[in-house]
């Protein structure tokens, strides 16, 4: 292939401007706040499940507690019942009365049983209910990181963006003032090794620095300026410049 040495030259341009673009995309890539956002995320389901079962655990205690103190009433209220029967007078055969008085007692033992069992489930359910503030608002802080870390990652987006479509536009400037045939071939090798060209400098090819021979060189230099060489290690469009010091 044959290329001016001018055009030539231009590849390495466009070989530097590739470079930034695919510093941009990595950048893109390995965002910090990428692999934050991802951490936060999870926190935050993991504290949403957790939430969600501690307020299932609440509600139950909460319907455990209305249970037990409706347990209460009942007792509460046939042991008044007794005792209103017993202070009436109604009853007057002393077995009746030994039996009424036994079972008062009784309903009263029974009583303070079941009011035992309410307190319990009231020390449960507060307990039950401050794990599920404490993980409400553990939730919340993770929430409120997450936005923030999201509006981060948002910014650092845009501003990469910014920078890569500006370096799109002078790519777009630079590619147009390289022949089709060797713009074609660049993209190619570009696909494929990620450079496409790169200058001899120093004896080596700076693609893949690897040192050329004596006869490579004797090579290269009886080759004319538009011929279009290649470095043999790296396959790349090796580039002669001023600098090539051939
Ligand atoms: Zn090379």
């Amino acid at each position: 292939m044959k290329a001016a040495p001018e055009a030539q030259k231009r590849l390495l341009d466009l070989a530097e401007l590739d470079s930034v673009i695919d510093r941009l995309a990595h950048r893109r890539r390995t965002l910090p706040e990428l692999a934050e956002i991802d951490e936060r995320s999870k926190t935050f389901a993991r504290l949403s499940t957790q939430v969600i079962e501690a307020e299932t655990e609440a509600g139950d205690l909460a319907r455990e507690q209305a249970k037990a103190e409706s347990d209460v009433d009942a007792v509460r209220t046939r042991a008044d019942r007794d005792q209103k029967r017993l202070d009436s007078g109604a009853v007057t055969s002393p077995r009746d009365l030994a039996s009424l008085q036994s079972e008062i007692a009784s309903l009263h033992r029974r009583q303070g049983d079941l009011e035992e069992v309410v307190l319990e489930i009231m020390e449960r359910r507060e307990a039950a209910d401050t794990k599920v503030a404490d993980l409400a608002r553990q939730r919340d802080e993770v929430a409120a990181a997450l936005a923030t870390a999201e509006d981060r990652r948002d910014a650092g987006l845009n501003e990469i963006d910014k920078e890569a479509g500006e370096v799109q536009g002078r790519r777009a400037g630079v590619s147009g003032e390289i022949p089709a045939d060797l713009l074609a071939l660049y993209e190619k090798l570009r696909d494929q090794y990620g450079v496409g060209a790169a200058m001899l400098h120093g004896g080596r090819c700076q693609g893949c620095k690897v040192a050329l021979s004596i006869a490579e060189m004797n090579r290269i230099k009886a080759a004319p300026h538009d011929e279009v060489l290649r470095c043999d290690e790296c396959r790349r469009i090796l580039v002669r410049t001023a600098e090539s010091g051939i």
